[in-house]
């Protein structure tokens, strides 16, 4: 155990000062008592004083490891002897100074241990009540880790029960077979149980940098939290870890990070923790005039280049200060931090600062996903239809559904709110069936046809798109409500087409098969994947409105969308542009050659009756 704990890497916690503790005490009584086998094997050379010196010392000492146990036991719950509640500190200390008080006042006497020749350990109350107590210490580490249950894992606490009977049996052995098994056998047994399983160091250290890992860096975080030490956490991201991965490979990008990592431990002294995807954790101590030194030799290292098998690289990172506990109280809520830094595309100061970010709010998520929830099962979602407009015939031709939200307690709230939390709790599935059952009544009950609409385009969430049955479910609803596929246009997003995922091309298929046609929604927001457009049966284009805004803002923005116009047209297929709000971008619009135009130019998404009362009012005058 020695050799092993002595390579391994480890945390510098508690519970390791602990564990070490517990194999120095046994050790030290091995040593004792081999010293006290040799003292008694070589009667001649040392004198009956010796020997029973060094017999009583090995007896004496061998008391003492249930103690250490105990400390160890309350240490992996992080829970250290000085810092306890005074009811605890008693239950703990009192024992073990009775302990030594016995032993002091039997030393030199024969009420614990004797030798003539032969080793005696006698019925004494002095024995006994020793040996009560290590009994209890060996109950009282089973029975505190079992109290704080929830805080360690499950594998620990049988680790610790199992290693807490070996100590009591190591205990009754001391007293009832001390002269022929020594009672460190169990206490080394009961050390080796936890050394395998409660011990496993090599858990909180990543295996790529060799420093702490994010398991680590959380029970830090937490002890802090419980000791009141409060320090500032910095996040350092290595930007394009993905993108280095691709051109250098892995081996080359782990051991730049290793190298990082070793620098990052010599600057902050130990302080350091990586949290995978290109994150570390920062928590030097230090003082706010060290601080400016700190950053200014961090700006400085990453100026410079770092070798990595044989190529040197230009590595940029970005750096947040989190101030503790102000700015997180939880680890959760650090991470959520790293997460912002990581995903943020638009950091232009050199320390980012954790109060200045808004995080999304958790309390805010809560109430909308109650809201979706009631709208579900009071049939409170209704759909709004914004009119889409024909250059070429002057007149409205079709028109986006467009779901709404209006909570009787909270009031209306954005499908541009609701709709990424419905994805992420599964309920986008339930509102999307709704919004198709909606608008499959509304093109049944009204005569869009006699309006001038060919068709009435529907939004589908990528994870609709996902589902194995998207296209079965549409097609049984169409049938029941008796809706000419023709007079449906589905919306895709951009994120979805780009990933291109096996189950949408199998739904799309088939639909477009069943003379349903498809948009591509948001044209030029994401990764304009410009091969989607080529292989999937993409019937309208729709530019998303920062497209559109920007060939107003100056000459490229033109040029870019008089060329998409240009291209996109040349595939054959029609373009709507979104968003347009002025005359002005009208008239632009219709010069290009765009084919529809949507936006509060001409409307905005109204309820159901208005809709039909505009339309009809705007393709009459026309
Ligand atoms: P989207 O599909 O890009 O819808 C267009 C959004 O732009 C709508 O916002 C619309 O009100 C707004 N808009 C239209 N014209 C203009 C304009 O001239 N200027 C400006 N500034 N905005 C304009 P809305 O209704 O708030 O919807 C937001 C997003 O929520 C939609 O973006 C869509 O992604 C999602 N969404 C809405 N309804 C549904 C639905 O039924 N199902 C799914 N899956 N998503 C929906
Ligand atoms: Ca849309
Ligand atoms: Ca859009």
């Amino acid at each position: 155990m020695i050799v092993v704990n002595i390579h391994k890497k480890h945390l510098d916690m508690l519970q390791h000062r602990m564990f070490l503790l517990n194999g120095l005490a046994l050790v030290l009584s091995s040593a004792v008592r081999i010293i006290s086998c040799i003292a008694a094997m070589n009667s001649g050379i040392y004198g009956e004083n010796h020997i029973n010196a060094a017999i009583f010392a090995a007896f004496a000492i061998s008391a003492f490891f249930p103690f250490a146990y105990v400390l160890y036991g309350m240490s992996v719950s992080d829970v250290s002897i000085t810092d306890c509640p005074t009811k605890t500190r008693l239950f703990v200390t009192v024992p073990v100074s009775f302990i030594f008080l016995i032993c002091m006042l039997s030393a030199g006497s024969t009420s614990m241990i004797s030798f003539d020749g032969k080793v005696n350990v006698p019925f004494t109350w002095q024995n006994t009540t020793v040996t009560v107590i290590g009994l209890y210490y060996a109950a009282y580490a089973v029975a505190f880790a079992y109290s704080v249950k929830n805080a360690v894992e499950h594998r620990t606490l049988r680790s610790l029960i199992c290693s807490g009977i070996l100590v009591a049996v190591g205990m009754l052995c001391r007293m009832l077979f001390f002269a022929y098994v020594s009672p460190n056998l169990f206490y080394a047994m009961a050390l080796l149980v936890v050394q395998l399983t409660a011990q496993r160091t090599e858990e909180y250290i990543d295996t790529v940098t060799e420093v702490p890992n994010a398991k680590a860096f959380r029970r830090c975080f937490e002890i802090n939290k419980k000791n009141r030490k409060y320090n500032e956490v910095y996040v350092l991201y290595v930007e394009n870890i993905r993108l280095l991965n691709l051109t250098i490979g892995f081996s080359k990008v782990n051991s730049m990070l290793k190298k990082i990592a070793d620098y990052l431990e010599v600057l902050t002294a130990q302080n350091v923790f990586y949290c995978e995807l290109g994150t570390f954790m920062l928590m030097p101590k230090l003082s706010p005039t060290e601080k400016e030194a700190f950053f200014k030799e961090l700006k400085t290292r990453f100026s410079a280049l770092w070798e990595t098998g044989g190529s040197e690289i230009l590595v940029s990172v970005r750096l947040m200060e989190i101030k503790l506990p102000t700015d997180a109280d939880h680890t959760d809520k650090v991470y959520a931090y790293a997460d912002y830094l990581r995903n943020s595309n638009n950091i232009t100061s050199e320390v980012v600062q954790a109060s200045m970010v808004a995080l999304r709010d958790n309390s805010r998520i809560l109430t909308v996903e109650s809201c979706i929830k009631r709208a579900l099962e009071n049939d409170g979602f209704t759909m709004y239809y914004q009119p889409i407009y024909s250059t070429s015939e002057k007149k409205m031709v079709s028109a986006e559904a467009l779901i709404r939200l209006i909570d009787p307690q909270y009031g209306y709230i954005s499908p541009a709110e609701f709709i990424p939390i419905s994805e992420e709790n599964g309920s986008i599935v339930q509102i999307g069936k709704t919004v198709l059952k909606k608008v499959f009544e509304f093109i049944s009950d009204n005569d869009i046809e006699e309006m001038g609409l060919d068709y009435i385009e529907v939004n589908l969430s990528v994870i609709q798109c996902m589902q194995k049955n998207l296209a079965d479910n549409i097609m049984e609803l169409a049938d029941s409500k008796s809706v000419d596929s023709k007079k449906v246009n589905l919306e895709i997003t951009e994120t979805a087409a780009a990933e291109r995922p096996f189950m949408l091309m199998q739904n799309m298929k088939m639909l477009v098969d069943n003379s349903y046609t498809f948009s591509l929604d948001d044209f030029g927001t994401g990764y304009s994947n410009i091969s989607s457009m080529v292989d999937m049966p993409l019937d309208i284009i729709k530019f998303d409105k920062s497209i559109i805004d920007r060939a107003k803002m100056n000459k490229d923005g033109k040029i870019l969308l008089e060329s998409l116009t240009a291209m996109v047209k040349k595939m054959g297929k029609r373009i709507v542009a979104e968003g347009v709000e002025t005359e002005e971008q009208l008239r632009e619009l219709e010069k290009i050659g765009i084919d529809f135009i949507q936006g509060f130019y001409f409307s905005r998404p109204l309820p159901a009756d208005e809709f039909i009362d505009y339309v009809n009012e705007f393709n009459n005058a026309s």
